[in-house]
């Protein structure tokens, strides 16, 4: 019996008619689909993008080279080496990020002291050479100066969760 109601169901294509049914439907419904880049879904304050380092007010670089996002970073992405300085204080002459090796697990965003080092929204970047994965900290920097309004509203409305 199930042959022979499957044969006519074939023979009269009710699930092609089934199909354009449903087709027709939704053609005229709102659409789903974002027109990416025009369009962008809402991004959580949490997003985890390319990193930045930040400043204080003063414009003293907020990182003491304390190295505990270098140690707690799953993926060896980070490469930190410091100094001390004349005042006693300790600082980065370098800090590098390897884009390829980090896996954006926020790690050394949690374990950093000072708010220093973090990441951003920004999650369209593309490389043109090699080499070009390595943030450096004039670079890490010049995110951080240009982000600093919106990393610290971002921080402040994600404030009550930490
Ligand atoms: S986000 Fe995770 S993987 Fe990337 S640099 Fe930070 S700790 Fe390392
Ligand atoms: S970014 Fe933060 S955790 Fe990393 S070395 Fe600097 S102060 Fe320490």
């Amino acid at each position: 019996m199930g042959k022979v109601v499957s044969y006519f169901k074939s023979l009269l294509l009710l699930e092609l008619l089934g199909g354009l049914g449903l087709t027709l439907k939704y053609l005229f419904k709102p659409k789903y689909t974002l027109m990416y880049p025009m369009e962008k879904t809402p991004m959580s304050p949490r997003f985890r993008g390319v990193h930045a380092l930040r400043r204080y007010p003063n414009g003293e670089e907020r990182c003491i080279a304390c190295k505990l996002c270098e140690a707690v970073c799953p993926a060896l992405a980070i490469t930190i080496d410091s100094e001390q300085r004349a005042d006693g204080t300790r600082r980065t002459t370098r800090y590098d990020i390897d884009l390829f090796k980090c896996i954006y697990c926020g790690f050394c965003e949690e374990s950093c002291p000072v708010d220093s080092i973090v990441e951003t929204h920004i999650h369209e970047y593309h490389f043109d050479t090699r080499g070009q994965n390595i943030l450096t900290k004039p670079q890490l920097l010049a995110i951080g100066d240009r982000l600093e309004t919106e990393i610290a509203e971002r921080r402040a409305a994600d404030a009550a969760f930490r």
